[in-house]
């Protein structure tokens, strides 16, 4: 196929801004909706999993949350973020516990040992600085001097927060011997003063983590009926995002529309200290049901599967039109035949005749149906948050095709033409990730891989206790709310 003369291969700005600001949208989006009369509710799963779990970090913007629903579930007290990967692994040892782990007991007792009396005790109030309390205690300028200068850690003791309890220890002729302080739950720090330096060391507790169901109809936004039903933040967000390619929680949530989620949930001895993963979750939209299951595969990956496992994602097809022929391929360095000098291809051309049907390579939106410059007849698609896919030089569109549509992966969107800088019928697809143009021929396809055979069955087993168990915790959950 001769090439385009002038295709621009420049994609516009907007669009690539469009992408980007799509979390940032959805986030707004699920917490700007002030009206909450959500039905929700939320149960406690008596499981343990074993992982090795984190700490769950707070984001403001879910304690302007709390403030603006007035009435909260108990929030989450972590005072520092922890980040660090998990990876919770649903064994069949899990499983049975899955279905076997007896009702929790309440007791809300905690057994705190008592403390050592050789530690002085000290809350941090307002305006108090490390230096204040070092004064108050009767420490040394020069001590105060060696415990910051001892290392970068110990710094984090000279961030004190209102409330915050340090301790101090002192030797017989009153110089300071240590100094910790419980930074959260899961977390001390400590000093030990070693020699003419301070030595700094944390503790941490590894959590029990245990299985926690909770569901709610949504009635205005998935944020408020999540919040509701005692999903943290992070929950979800995790929740939007496994259920990011199949429903548009910006645009498509209805009220009646609900979710069942098993997830992770961290306990020191019987306080709840954080949540980890979503296990396993179903989210209805608009009558049609989505089902998720976490599964670590034997390499160590964790990912989203539906319950028969196939893939949360669907993958695009590689090609948009049937039986047509690749005539210029994407070549970032192609010389122009005529001008000779270096001129992008960003896409692939396929010939074909006039009025061969272009068809949607993956389920998306229509962000754009209509003339675009070189381009002529264009529709643009965006799937999901990270890949746009734009087909260009149609003779005309489907009918009835307007931006803003959703379209299904196969779905004709147009056909083919000759429209715009063109200089013979065909179809100039691109694909874009994240913005940027990638080979379509070559382009790793968004994971959309099923469970691999080998561990189908493995996998088929967790999917089946897990979704037995959120059917099993709904009824339950209906059958208590009947009595
Ligand atoms: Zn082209």
């Amino acid at each position: 196929m001769p090439p385009q003369k002038t295709e621009t291969p420049r994609y516009p700005k907007s669009h690539i801004m469009a992408a980007s600001g799509i979390a940032a949208a959805l986030s707004i989006f699920l917490l700007v909706i002030p009206t909450a009369d959500v039905e929700a509710r939320r149960t406690f799963v008596p499981l343990e999993l074993e992982s090795s779990p984190i700490l769950e970090t707070q984001p403001s913007v879910s304690e302007q949350l709390d403030a603006l629903i007035g009435e909260t579930i108990t929030p989450l007290q972590v005072a520092e973020p922890v980040d660090a990967p998990v990876q919770a692994e649903a064994s069949p040892a899990i499983l049975q516990s899955l279905a076997l782990a007896p009702p929790m007991s309440p007791e809300p007792a905690e057994a705190t040992a008592a403390p050592p009396t050789d530690w002085i005790s000290v809350t941090v109030a307002a305006g108090n600085t490390l230096s204040v309390l070092f004064s108050q205690l009767g420490f040394s300028a020069a001590s105060l001097h060696s415990v910051v200068s001892s290392s970068k850690d110990a710094q984090r003791f000279t961030r004190l927060k209102v409330g915050q309890v340090v301790e101090f220890k002192k030797d017989d002729t009153g110089d300071l011997l240590a100094i910790r302080s419980k930074l959260n739950d899961l977390e001390t720090i400590r000093l030990d003063r070693k020699g003419d330096t301070f030595a700094f060391t944390t503790e941490s507790i590894k959590p029990d983590v245990r299985t926690r169901f909770a569901n709610g109809e949504i009635n205005s936004s998935l944020f408020l009926s999540a919040q509701k039903a005692g999903l943290s933040h992070n929950l979800t967000m995790q929740m939007a995002n496994i259920f990011g390619y199949d429903v548009d929680f910006a645009r498509e949530i209805r009220k009646g529309d609900s979710f069942e989620v098993l997830f992770e949930e961290l306990h020191v001895g019987e306080k709840r200290v954080g949540t980890n993963n979503i296990l396993a979750a179903r989210f209805t939209n608009r009558g049609k049901i989505f089902t998720a299951v976490r599964y670590t595969d034997k390499n160590g990956n964790s990912s989203y599967y539906r319950a028969d496992g196939t893939s949360m994602r669907k993958a695009f097809i590689r090609t948009p039109v049937e039986l047509a022929r690749i005539s210029s391929r994407y070549n970032p360095n192609r010389r122009h035949p005529v001008l000779k000098t270096v001129r992008p291809h960003r896409g692939v051309d396929y010939a074909a005749v006039t009025g061969t049907p272009i068809r949607a390579t993956g389920d998306g939106r229509v962000v754009h149906a209509g003339r675009k410059g070189g381009y002529g007849n264009t529709v643009v698609i965006k799937h999901g948050q990270k890949y746009q896919t734009l087909y260009a030089h149609m003779s005309r569109f489907a009918k009835g095709l307007n931006a803003g549509d959703n379209v299904s992966q196969g779905q004709v969107i147009g056909y083919v033409g000759t429209t715009g800088l063109s200089t013979g019928p065909h179809l100039h697809y691109e694909f874009l990730v994240n913005g940027t143009h990638v080979d379509p021929l070559n382009v790793k396809l968004p994971v959309s891989d099923p469970i691999p055979k080998a561990e189908r069955t493995a996998f088929l087993e967790i999917s089946n206790s897990l979704m037995a168990a959120l059917d099993q915790q709904g009824s339950t959950q209906l059958a208590s709310l009947a009595e």
